[in-house]
């Protein structure tokens, strides 16, 4: 470990003027100082940046950052300089000038960090330049790019796996504030990090409260948040169109907001003034579409608030993550109704991406459902998702008001008997639509073709709608007591703790479900 003394305690005191590590930094730092590989899991605002730069003060030669954020790096490079640190950065907004410049400080052992965009590791000239020059240590940030089942797969990332190979003896770290357990198995796999040791902090986010209300009238919702509990304060409004950023961001500024749009349809000077405005005046609204805010470090954001259903969990919990990094209390606040399901929905019917991309996309979503379905505390099936279990929190909408919950233990125990039987009778699995049409007793082509109808749970469901059905399903998804076949085709499974259901020793409580739109029957998997 770590101790007062050490030399990493000792850059931390004189180059950033911090008392102490937090957190898991301390062995996070120790482990790629000494030549071991990690990957972070540590949620916004936890201090990653620490990790790397440090090792990368001590070790002799240079850390070799790999960022997507290029937007940033100026900003980075900045903040490191002005307290003495050598750093630049190598991207494509430079003239070959200043690429040479930064080339020849690297070769010379002059830069303590560089920041690379992840495509420049494709190039030769790159890798050339790399093997004549003394590397610290690889720094990946947002390692859960290299995720195709993340929400935010960068192609580029994929290359990276030419470190390992090439650079055998350099430590690597990867670091990401979103990762499931799946996400971390493939960063693992992709960048070679299977003997990485593994740090996990605490996902919670304790300042933050989480609400999720029915959406009505989003834009006097949205005022009636800012004006009663954030006047003044610094705050992010996220739409998933640059229309409506644009509408919410005139609309605000009509009711005398200072508020002000952001998305990649405005031209890159104007983003980057919005942007430096958001960062530097104080009680900005930033309207964005999520191309804003990856890496931006404005510790008093008060209030995150989503006009649109995010896309993923992955995806709200980073965005909301922005709110509160100072630790004070702020508010994560979403509105969702049913033309966002229809929506997206819809946008994943259209997706050009293959069948299983669409299938990903739509159990990103369906778990997103879960969460502004849960009756449960928001931040338990948060951190839940992250695989970190919790108690109930005293701090989100759910705690504070609990909403109407009905008692579905025997739906549940039909649905689930359901699987079990096709599974152990006919080692069959079925998604959704199938147990739906198996359960409600309708003679489909499919259920004609497998004699379903002999199944003693055939027709056993009739008190619920299929819209209430599937309800159902999402939620026993969400809570854990059915699972998704790693198949890849969404076909359902029974979990560990679907027994208990099965056997009566567990009670499934469910939050009252609204009318929901029909499932387009591409989607419908199994
Ligand atoms: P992340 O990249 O995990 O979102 P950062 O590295 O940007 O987080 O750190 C978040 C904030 O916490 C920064 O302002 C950083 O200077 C501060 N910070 C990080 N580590 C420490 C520490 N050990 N002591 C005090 N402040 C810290
Ligand atoms: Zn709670």
């Amino acid at each position: 470990m770590v101790s007062p003394a050490s030399p990493a305690s000792e850059v931390l005191h004189r180059v950033f003027g911090y008392e102490a590590f937090r957190g898991q930094q301390a062995a996070i730092v120790d482990r790629v100082i000494t030549g071991g590989d990690a990957l972070v899991l540590m949620p916004t605002g936890g201090g990653k940046s620490l990790c790397y730069q440090i090792p990368a003060l001590v070790r002799s030669g240079t850390g070799v950052v790999v960022s997507p954020l290029i937007a940033l790096m100026q900003d980075q490079v900045d903040a490191l300089s002005a307290v003495g640190v050598r750093a630049a950065y190598l991207n494509s907004t430079q003239d070959a000038d200043e690429r040479r410049r930064v080339e020849s400080a690297l070769l010379a052992g002059e830069l303590d960090l560089v920041y690379l965009a992840p495509e420049r590791l494709k190039l030769d000239s790159t890798l050339s330049l790399l093997d004549r020059s003394p590397v610290a240590l690889f720094a990946i940030d947002e390692a859960h790019c290299v995720s195709q089942w993340g929400h935010d797969f960068r192609p580029d990332y994929l290359a990276l796996s030419v470190l390992h190979e090439r650079y055998p003896t350099v430590p690597r770290i990867a670091l990401t504030a979103t990762a499931t357990e799946q996400t971390r198995r493939e960063i693992a796999a992709r960048l070679d990090l299977g003997g990485a040791e593994l740090f996990i902090s605490s996902f919670d986010r304790p300042n933050i409260q989480y609400r999720i209300e029915p959406k009505d009238q989003p834009l006097r919702q949205l005022l009636q948040l800012i004006r009663t509990e954030h006047p003044g304060d610094a705050g992010i409004v996220y739409c998933l169109s640059r229309a409506s950023v644009e509408k919410t961001a005139a609309a605000l500024v009509a009711e005398g907001i200072s508020a002000l749009p952001y998305h990649a349809g405005l031209d890159a000077a104007t983003r980057s003034r919005n942007q430096s405005r958001f960062l530097r005046e104080d009680g900005i609204v930033m309207v964005a579409t999520i191309a804003f805010g990856m890496g931006i470090d404005k510790p008093d954001v008060r209030f995150v608030a989503h006009l649109d259903l995010p896309k993923s969990v992955e995806g709200y919990y980073q965005e909301t993550g922005r709110a509160g990094r100072d630790g004070l209390p702020s508010t994560a606040w979403l509105a969702y109704g049913l033309q966002d399901v229809v929506q997206q929905r819809r946008m994943i019917d259209e997706n050009e991406g293959d069948l299983a991309h669409r299938r990903r996309l739509s159990a990103h979503l369906d778990a997103m459902l879960a969460l502004c379905e849960t009756v449960e505390c928001r931040r338990v099936q948060l951190l839940a998702y992250f695989g970190q279990p919790s108690i109930a929190c005293g701090n989100c909408d759910t705690c504070l008001s609990p909403p109407e919950a009905w008692d579905g233990t025997v739906p549940a125990q039909k649905l689930l008997s359901t699987v079990v039987r096709l599974w152990r009778e006919r080692h069959q699995r079925f998604g959704a639509g199938h147990l739906i049409d198996i359960l409600l007793g309708r003679e489909t082509e499919r259920v004609r073709s497998q004699s379903h109808a002999e199944l003693k749970t055939f027709g056993i469901g009739t008190e619920l709608s299929e819209q209430e059905w599937r309800g159902v399903v999402r939620q026993l998804l969400a809570q854990g007591l059915l699972g998704v076949a790693a198949d890849g085709y969404g076909t359902l499974v029974i979990t560990d703790a679907s027994a208990s259901v099965l056997d009566g020793s567990r009670t499934v409580m469910l939050r009252r479900e609204t009318a929901r739109p029909v499932r387009a029957s591409k989607q419908k998997a199994g």
